[in-house]
């Protein structure tokens, strides 16, 4: 543990969801970054059987609007954290798949890998609706295709997430594929 981590234990009474006999610990570490934000790392462990498992939760976020994007070139780069704001749109241009802003939870705080098992999920019931047109069906298929070798690694793309409010992350595996650019809006601001 580094000077930087400062680790807080609780101890929680409720049951482990594996066993159902083992109590769960909870520990929550801050952790300072280099570039001055702060990470909460939560794990949390049972005290009868193997179960663990922990979350990443960003603390202090970019609130200034802007353009955040990751290069994914290969399988590492699949297990950077991606945190969308409700007013964040996602998109992979390369692969023809976006999400508009909205309370998708289940877009909201998931890795590189997930997000693509989700766009996998949705073209395909996509691709299932469209009954008879094959041509259409064709060019579905392709992005499709192109989808499962990213999931493998074996497919460059970009992933950005443009963000109007503020508050998208993006924490990479890799720093140098990471860019953050500023965006300019005429939005009022509290501050
Ligand atoms: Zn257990």
């Amino acid at each position: 543990m580094s000077e930087k981590a400062k680790e807080m234990e609780e101890e929680f009474s409720f049951k482990c969801p594996t066993c159902t006999n083992g109590t769960i610990k909870l520990t929550k570490t801050v952790y300072d970054m280099t570039d001055g934000d702060k990470m909460l790392i939560v794990k949390f462990e049972c005290n009868e059987c193997m179960f663990t498992t922990n979350d990443v939760i960003p603390l202090t976020t970019r609130i200034e609007p802007g353009i955040i994007s990751l290069q994914v070139t290969n399988e590492s780069d699949l297990k950077s954290k991606i945190y969308r704001s409700p007013v964040g749109i996602l998109e992979i241009p390369e692969l023809e798949v976006l999400v508009e802003p909205g309370p998708r939870a289940d877009f909201y705080y998931t890795n590189v890998e997930g997000i693509l098992e989700r766009f996998q999920n949705a073209v395909q019931i996509y691709r299932n609706s469209l009954d008879g047109d094959h041509e259409k069906q064709k060019e579905i298929d392709e992005i499709l295709n192109n989808i499962s070798k990213a999931i493998k690694g074996d497919f460059k793309f970009t992933l950005v997430i443009t963000d109007t409010g503020g508050g998208s992350y993006i924490i990479p595996q890799d720093e140098s594929k990471y860019s953050y650019q500023k965006l300019d809006t005429p939005q009022l601001s509290d501050e």
